[in-house]
């Protein structure tokens, strides 16, 4: 038996799986061209870090580092309950949200159901759905966005499931309030809807809709939020999920009894209380949205208007060789070829120094 014959043993939709690019890591870029001076801007993460309250609590956890986690996260969950409103039973936690949207997939799909999501859409709503041998059903954007009248036609009795970001990643489009509530109340019941909601917290208060107050109207609707983006945590992973106390109670099944480690739990509960460190980090998304749109208006690129903390570029060239030019100057940022974007860039919003050697670099690699 040759080692390539055990592939074929594996389910069909593994064998074919392309697993998730992610961004390049500092390190590897300072072992292969040798500089030190690297700059990402590439994964979403927080240009700040993490907050004060999180290290701290990081640090006062270490001696219990010998004992198993609390398993159900209690101090979090409650945390988090008090904060929106909810009963802890309604939460479910992940190791990062990610985890959160394979367990859907898990515990709803199988090779007979169909999943709906939209072009352009997270890269890991593709690969949960192709793990378990389910059908995706990509629906065309428009202009960006989803097109929820387009996806709720696409929904058959098939569909088991329907992923929609918001803001989405890698375009960063927002869904209006009332046109996202409206979709999901024409949902048919055998059909479940994540709302992902990973940059949430970016979005202008405004403008942000208030989902969590639709789950006591839809018993189908699963919001997931992370503490990797605007917590600066991405490190720990954690994420979570807010639903009916039924639906957290089918995830948590499946869940492992300790996906979240106790240094994460920890970090996590002291982040939330961390208001400081909250404002500070959206005042530097805006202000740094702001410093970088102006950078590609003086450069005559246009870019899509982004609700989250990183902005999409179109380059109107392919977007591939910049990005290689700018690894080149130690600048790390992310190509979305692989989004059906070839000429678009995604640069994650860094500090005002790092954007500003990010559009110098920019600049130097164009002209
Ligand atoms: C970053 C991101 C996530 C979550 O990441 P985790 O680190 O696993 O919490 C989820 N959805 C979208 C759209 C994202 O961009």
């Amino acid at each position: 038996m040759s080692n390539e014959s055990i592939y074929r043993l594996a389910l069909t939709g593994v064998q074919q799986l392309i697993p998730y690019k992610a961004g390049k890591p500092i390190e590897e870029l300072e072992r292969e061209l040798g500089l030190t001076q690297i700059i990402k801007l590439a994964s979403n993460e927080n240009p700040l870090g993490p907050g004060k309250k999180a290290v701290a609590a990081i640090q006062a956890a270490l001696p219990e580092l010998a004992l198993y986690p609390d398993g159900s996260g209690f101090h979090l969950k409650q945390a988090l309950a008090s904060k929106y409103g909810l009963d802890a039973s309604q939460i479910t936690l992940g190791n990062g949200s990610n985890e959160i949207l394979e367990l859907v997939a898990r515990v709803f799909l199988t090779p007979d159901l169909a999943v709906v999501f939209s072009q352009h859409a997270f890269a890991v709503y593709p690969l949960v759905t192709q793990a378990v041998g389910a059908t995706a059903i990509v629906v065309p954007a428009s202009h960006y966005g989803h097109d929820l009248q387009a996806m709720a036609q696409a929904i058959t009795a098939h569909t088991r499931l329907v992923f929609i970001a918001n803001p989405n990643n890698p375009t960063g489009t927002l869904l209006a309030q009332a046109e996202l509530e409206a979709f999901i109340d024409a949902l048919p019941d055998t059909v479940i809807c994540v709302l992902d909601e990973a940059y949430f917290e970016f979005v202008q208060q405004t403008a942000a809709a208030d989902s969590i107050a639709w789950l006591q109207k839809y018993p189908n609707l699963i919001i997931t939020r992370t503490f990797s983006k605007v917590y600066g945590l991405a490190g720990l992973r954690v994420g979570y999920s807010l639903s009916s106390p039924e639906m957290a109670d089918i995830l948590n099944r499946v869940r492992q009894p300790f996906n979240n480690n106790s240094l994460a739990l920890a970090a996590a509960h002291a982040a939330l209380a961390d208001d400081a460190h909250l404002q500070a980090t959206i005042t530097n998304n805006s202000q740094g949205m702001q410093q970088l749109t102006d950078g590609f208006k003086a450069l005559s690129l246009e870019w899509i208007p982004s609700a989250g903390n990183f902005v999409a570029v179109d380059l109107k060239r392919e977007g591939m060789p910049i990005y290689e030019a700018l690894l080149q100057k130690g600048v790390i940022v992310r190509p979305v070829a692989n989004y059906e974007m070839p000429n678009f860039l995604r640069i994650s919003i860094g500090t005002p120094a790092e954007n500003a050697v990010f559009l110098q670099a920019l600049n130097d690699v164009l002209n």
